[in-house]
């Protein structure tokens, strides 16, 4: 089975955007074992449509495209559709109520031109959208050759389209490929190595083909390895993941810091929850990102002990012990995070970093590497990260 994904929109074309929806689809689809063939990028136009649409399913058993779903009159993805699979457009009276209920739970009236996204081609089924208006379009169009080619129509909107993917395109494919049954995924979060050097310490499991199958992907500097892993069902599924998060686990050792949707400063916060302490935080040269991190921390877990959070402006010059101390006594909390001024050591800019805790003082000096947010995301989270660095060694400042 190959895949084509097509990206649909005047703003793509002309530059104005770049289409990032292909990039994420394609590796979406690598994961769970389909290659892409073609990335096509068109107009909103009726007959560029028309053309890239014949050629796609000609090419590609499996055609996932994104954008021209909405209510105005240049978003024309569901005529282009109708037009390649000869049928013709018919309301759904379900995927109008859906529509309709987006503007009612918000008291609007429904513009009368937002009915056309509850047109669908005769054999084609919706796609729901939790999160917008525009559900999308499953269909199946025979070539002109032999056989069929799936397609499924997203929203643009990329929060929306992700959203839609998970939901149901996915589980759409696991149940259509040779042997049926379903896909499950286990993502582990690590922090305190690169993308690359955790490539490196792992060489057999991010290998194309493998069974289960692993990605790594980074987001400031958090880096996710998604084991994927097919099987009859869910148990199947886990009992097949399991062995490979052993050994991820074995490998990583202390860089693992949770699954799923767990984020490092939940990790940070929990750990130290956990051994009876609390936290507050003190930063310059982070600009706030601490304060954030370990306050939405916090909101998510109510147990979670945060006292507070100071941020300096950028031109004083307390030391990142010191700030950690002025924090713990400020707030009497048992533990103090200070993150310091930003200094330069043979070219490179530093920043100090310290805890403080009932038996101790941790002291860590960090290179402030990557840009604009990236680097001040990794600065905060290498923060955070030495508070469950300590608690779980037990070092000085535990
Ligand atoms: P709606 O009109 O309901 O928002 P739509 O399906 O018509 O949905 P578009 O109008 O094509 O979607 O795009 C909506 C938004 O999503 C725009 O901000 C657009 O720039 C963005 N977008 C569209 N396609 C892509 C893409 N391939 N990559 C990244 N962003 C995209
Ligand atoms: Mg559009």
């Amino acid at each position: 089975m190959h895949a084509e994904v097509i990206a649909i929109g005047d703003e793509l074309t002309t530059g104005q955007r770049l289409d990032t929806n292909s990039q994420w689809i394609s590796r979406e689809l690598a994961v769970i074992g389909i290659p892409t063939s073609f990335h096509t990028t068109t107009t909103d136009s009726l007959d560029d449509g028309v053309a890239v649409f014949r050629a796609a399913i000609e090419r590609a058993d499996l055609v996932i495209a994104t954008g021209g779903l909405g209510p105005t009159a240049d978003d024309l993805t569901r005529d282009v559709l109708a037009l390649v699979a000869h049928e013709p457009l018919e309301l759904r009276t379900d995927a109008l109520a859906a529509v309709e209920s987006r503007f009612s739970r918000r008291a609007v009236p429904m513009p009368e031109s937002n009915r056309r996204q509850a047109l669908f081609p005769r054999t084609s089924r919706v796609i729901p959208n939790p999160d917008g208006t525009a559900p999308g379009i499953d269909i199946e169009i025979p070539r002109l050759t032999t056989g069929t080619s799936r397609v499924f129509a997203l929203p643009g909107v990329p929060a929306e389209m992700k959203v839609m993917w998970s939901g149901t395109v996915l589980p759409a494919l696991a149940s259509c490929r040779p042997g049926g049954g379903t896909i499950l995924f286990r993502r582990i979060k690590c922090f305190g190595a690169g993308e690359s050097a955790i490539e490196a310490l792992l060489p057999d499991l991010i290998r194309r083909g493998r069974d289960p199958l692993v990605g790594i992907t980074a987001h400031e500097a958090t880096i996710t390895l998604r084991i994927a892993a097919r099987g009859r069902d869910e148990a199947a599924c886990r009992a097949r993941i399991e062995p490979t998060e052993d050994l991820i686990r074995a490998t990583l050792g202390g860089l693992v810091f949770g699954v799923d949707d767990d984020e490092l400063e939940d990790a940070a916060l929990a750990a130290l929850t956990r051994s009876g302490g609390s936290l507050a935080t003190a930063e310059i040269a982070t600009r706030g990102r601490v304060a954030t991190l370990a306050s939405e921390a916090a909101a998510r877990s109510p147990s979670a002990c945060l006292r507070g959070s100071l941020v300096l402006p950028d031109h004083d010059a307390a030391t990142a012990v010191a700030l950690a101390e002025r924090a713990r006594r400020e707030t009497g909390a048992t533990h103090g995070l200070g993150i310091g001024q930003v200094g330069v050591v043979d070219g490179v800019e530093q920043v100090g970093i310290a805890l403080v805790g009932p038996h101790g003082t941790r002291v860590e000096e960090h290179r402030l590497g990557g840009a604009g947010t990236v680097r001040l995301a990794r600065a905060a989270k290498t923060a955070l990260d030495l508070v469950r660095k300590s608690v779980q060694s037990g070092g000085p400042a535990s």
